[in-house]
């Protein structure tokens, strides 16, 4: 059997799949393996099951069939799986705005107890974007008319989305001449799905422009919205210090992890974990408080805004449960696996599901809605409470590890001193060479954390700013590298840049929808140098990606300009004309293309040559 290092890089991991195997707790990595060989024809994204004619698949060696039942070839079926992919993962992300957007109308009508406007400068500014008026009206006003006009962008009578407005005027134009600009958030999914539908788009170029549309859809829509009303509502993200790791479990303390994605819930077990009686009831239970930490994004917003801790990312949630430490584990949506009710069956841990749209095996359901979340919340935390006179024995064998988050554009400016100047400054007088995204999910198929963590320090090694989100930015924080003191690891010119502001080189930019935080500061930076996002040296990766909302992300990246290299492939070496267009035909529409290179070191000389060609394309350094 492998040693417990082939499975991740991190301590924690290692000791908890030992501690996971001796109580024969099964793991994702188990199931990975008992999955092998996985199904050659899916891999290569040559099987077809979108009608009842099918299923069918394509022989990739030309000996057997070379179309499916309807006459669909390897270039048309390839292109219409990514595309449903593209569509499942904007529908994902955008949804989770939608429940902002709802949750921000329920509070301008005072139906939403426990929630408020955290951040009105946020609210006015951006219903400044949508023209609403601001001047001398009242917040909730302001909100509820927010709220209405965000809703619109979700349907289908613009021309554009509004928000898009923030892209550089370039890019644009490049939008609209390649037929691509988004017009509505639910629109574009929707015609994903009918364009996917049997006998309809047969044009596998026109299905993956299709695809860049749908998911800008995304990155300029519905993840910008959420991204936006969770600032709205809890707060715009200001640098705070947080700790990382399965250590930030207490052996002496009730230990609440929320896992998922949406504020919504977990601002209110926030809330609810403050509370002095429940506090005091905690302490006549013989524990010494109420520790909550977060996992995956849902755990990422909390650590931006609050500092909450952060236990784990997406591949150690059957772990932490392992611990025998958690009482209760609430989750909302995404990338929850539904192996985790089973997980928890063998410990004392409760596990709560909270979404009307997420229901899981071996959970309980408790449903939140904006009305009833305060209340729920407090219910919830008692249980937990109550929950631990039931823990049995503990394992948490790591101590945790400083990190700092809560890097918001705002945060960003602020630290420059309140513009892109400095920042602009530095890469032109080549001390910083450029800045890189790393982004995404875990993935079995990669070494746990392996692929983030090895990136980013290549890429802060040689100069290059690093900014983070998701479960990428949980696995460099584990790493130490979201610490000011990873300015150690960086090159000469970060290392002096970083160490006058006083920041990490790798920043920690929030959760996976808060990947529209980076185009943003992107599209600051264009701006300032008058030109377009995708002049700029800047690169984005996803080393262990794993969810359809990656490939929306990447597929919205590179469609904004952003050059983007993936770690695991995508299902698509099955049609030759497919890649050539997304790794070279792309340059020529929207000046950005994929790569895709699973060793992290050979993807950071792919994006370090890739940033000093754009500078000398710019003649930064001539
Ligand atoms: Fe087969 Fe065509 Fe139906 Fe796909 S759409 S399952 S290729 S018949």
């Amino acid at each position: 059997s492998k040693s417990y290092k082939e499975y991740t890089i991190t301590s924690d991991g290692q000791l908890m799949l030992k501690k996971a195997d001796s109580d024969q707790i099964e793991t994702v990595w188990e199931r990975y393996e008992n999955q092998l060989p996985q199904c050659g024809y899916c891999e290569m994204g040559l099987s077809c099951r979108i009608c009842n004619m099918g299923p069918c698949r394509i022989d990739p060696f030309g000996e057997g069939p070379q179309k499916g039942v309807c006459g669909a070839d390897a270039d048309i079926i390839v292109a219409r799986n990514l595309g449903r992919m593209i569509a499942a993962g904007a529908a994902a992300h955008s949804d989770h705005g939608r429940d902002l957007v709802e949750v921000l109308a329920d509070v301008a009508k005072g139906k939403a107890p426990g929630y408020s406007i955290s951040d009105p400068v946020k609210l006015k500014k951006i219903a400044g974007e949508y023209e609403i008026e601001t001047d001398g009206r009242e917040i909730p006003a302001i909100a509820g008319d927010l709220a209405y006009a965000m809703m619109e962008d979700y349907g289908t009578r613009k021309k554009e989305l509004t928000l898009v407005k923030r892209a550089p005027e370039k890019r644009r134009e490049i939008w609209r001449k390649a037929g691509i600009m988004p017009r509505g958030i639910d629109r574009e999914t929707s015609e994903m799905m009918h364009r996917t539908h049997m006998g309809v788009d047969n044009g596998w170029q026109s299905l993956l422009l299709h695809g860049m549309r749908n998911a800008l859809s995304d990155g300029w829509g519905g993840s910008l919205i959420a991204s936006e009303v969770s600032d709205i509502l809890f707060g715009t993200p200001l640098p705070c210090a947080n700790q990382v790791n399965i250590g930030v479990l207490k052996t002496d303390q009730v230990n609440i992890i929320v896992h998922g994605h949406n504020p919504v819930v977990s601002e209110m077990i926030f809330l609810a974990c403050q509370d002095t009686d429940l506090i005091n009831l905690a302490k006549l239970k013989g524990a010494k408080g109420i520790n909550l930490a977060g996992l995956c994004c849902t755990g990422n917003e909390l650590m931006a805004r609050h500092g909450i801790p952060m236990a784990g990312n997406h591949l150690m949630t059957e772990l932490v449960i392992a611990t025998g430490a958690v009482e209760m584990m609430l989750v909302d949506y995404q990338c929850i696996m539904p192996s985790l009710g089973k997980t928890a069956s063998c410990y004392h841990t409760k596990m709560i599901s909270t979404s009307d749209k997420a229901r899981f095996p071996g959970m309980e359901h408790r449903e939140f809605h904006p009305e009833n979340s305060q209340k729920m919340a407090q219910e919830l935390v008692k249980e937990a409470v109550e929950q631990y006179e039931n823990r049995g024995k503990v394992y948490i064998p790591v101590e945790p590890v400083q990190s700092l988050g809560g890097f918001s554009v705002e945060a960003v400016t602020g630290a420059l001193g309140g513009t892109p100047e400095p920042l602009i400054e530095a890469i032109k007088a080549g001390k910083i060479r450029g800045a890189a995204g790393i982004v995404g999910c875990n993935n079995p198929k990669i070494k746990h954390d392996y692929g983030h963590v090895t990136l980013a320090q290549q890429l802060i090694k040689n100069d290059i700013l690093v900014v983070v989100t998701g479960c990428a930015a949980i696995a460099t924080a584990k790493a130490g590298l979201n610490a000011a003191e990873a300015i150690k690891y960086a090159g000469p010119g970060l290392k002096e840049i970083c160490g006058a502001l006083k920041i990490p080189p790798v920043l920690h930019m929030g959760s996976c929808v808060d990947n529209v935080r980076i185009l943003i500061l992107a599209s600051a930076l264009a701006n300032a140098l008058g030109t377009d996002i995708s002049d700029l040296p800047i690169a984005g990766s996803a080393p262990e990606w794993y969810s359809e909302k990656a490939v929306a992300i990447a597929t919205y990246f590179v469609a904004s300009g952003v050059y983007t290299v993936l770690g695991p492939m995508p299902p698509i070496t099955g049609s030759m004309n497919v890649i050539k267009l997304l790794t070279q035909g792309l340059d020529d529409i929207t000046g950005a293309s994929f790569a895709v290179e699973p060793d992290p070191e050979k993807a950071a000389i792919l994006i370090c040559r890739h940033i000093e060609n754009k500078r000398k394309a710019l003649g930064l350094d001539s």
